[in-house]
């Protein structure tokens, strides 16, 4: 999942300038950045640093990637997680696994820890009666209330679904900030596929507007795989430069693999 080649402990080299679009979450996310910067001027002025940070949102828009930013920025170790990998068969598990990543965060702080899926682990507790799922949580919780203020871990937690979550996770103290991060617009398009093309040689006939403005609904992600579908089909036609020809084929192949996976959205 590591897309930047980076293992889970490490500092991921990735900065805000990887993150196109978005601009007032970045916006957001550089008060928690002087946070971890300069968290003696905050402790001065009695002013906690936040816990944990929802990101909530369709998928593929991002939300890994600005907490990995988040981490770049304040050069933090990035701890990722996946919610589903804490729920196993075996009561305890789950629990026992939050304590030995928030072990490993601690040794390592200032640490980000990335929470992918939490919806696996977080869901209202009254839906269903898996004391697994439900141990695992409470073990979240008492980890996220303990944090000594002498060191500096956040946890952002990432979902499809705010509406699932306890509300226990929501409360002051705990995933207290909730930020959308929402498909791209066409301007934001614009700008993730630049992104995405920075360093792939493009014929003049690609038009880097034409393509964001014929791409409504894309998220990130799918932008990001056009630009390298268009990269591979170019190769395959051993052209030395992506032209237009390539984009749209580009786009059609991302089209035809969406109807596939879901035959109702398009
Ligand atoms: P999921 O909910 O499925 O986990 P996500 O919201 O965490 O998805 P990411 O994993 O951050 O999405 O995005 C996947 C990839 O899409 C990124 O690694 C990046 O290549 C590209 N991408 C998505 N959004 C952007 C963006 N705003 N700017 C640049 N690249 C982006």
């Amino acid at each position: 999942k590591n897309d930047d080649g980076s293992k889970d402990n490490n500092k991921p080299k990735i900065s805000f300038n990887d993150v196109a679009g978005l601009d007032e979450i970045k916006e957001e996310l550089q008060e928690v950045i002087d946070f971890i910067n300069n968290p003696e001027k905050y402790n001065k002025m009695g002013a906690k640093i936040p816990n944990g940070i929802l990101f909530y949102g369709p998928p593929g828009t991002g939300k890994t990637l600005l907490a990995k930013a988040v981490a770049g920025e304040t050069n933090s170790s990035f701890f990722y997680a996946s919610g589903s990998e804490f729920v196993e068969k075996y009561v305890g598990v789950g629990a026992k696994r939050i304590r030995t990543l928030f072990e490993k965060a601690k040794k390592e702080a200032p640490s980000i820890i990335f929470i992918d899926e939490i919806d696996a682990i977080g869901s209202k507790r009254n839906l269903d009666s898996n004391n697994e799922k439900d141990q695992t949580l409470n073990q979240l919780l008492i980890e996220m209330d303990g944090f000594n203020k002498n060191q500096t871990i956040i946890v952002i937690g990432a979902t499809n679904r705010l509406d699932l979550l306890d509300e226990a996770l929501l409360r002051p103290g705990r995933f207290d900030r909730h930020i959308y991060v929402g498909n791209p617009n066409v301007r934001a398009r614009e700008e993730i596929l630049k992104v995405h093309t920075k360093n792939k040689p493009l014929d003049s006939s690609v038009k880097i507007k034409e393509i964001a403005k014929k791409t409504h609904g894309f998220s990130g992600a799918q932008l990001a795989n056009i630009a390298n579908e268009a990269a591979i089909i170019a190769v395959r036609k051993n052209k030395t430069i992506i032209d237009i020809e390539d984009f749209n084929s580009a786009i059609e192949r991302v089209i035809a693999g969406l109807e596939l996976k879901h035959p109702s959205i398009l």
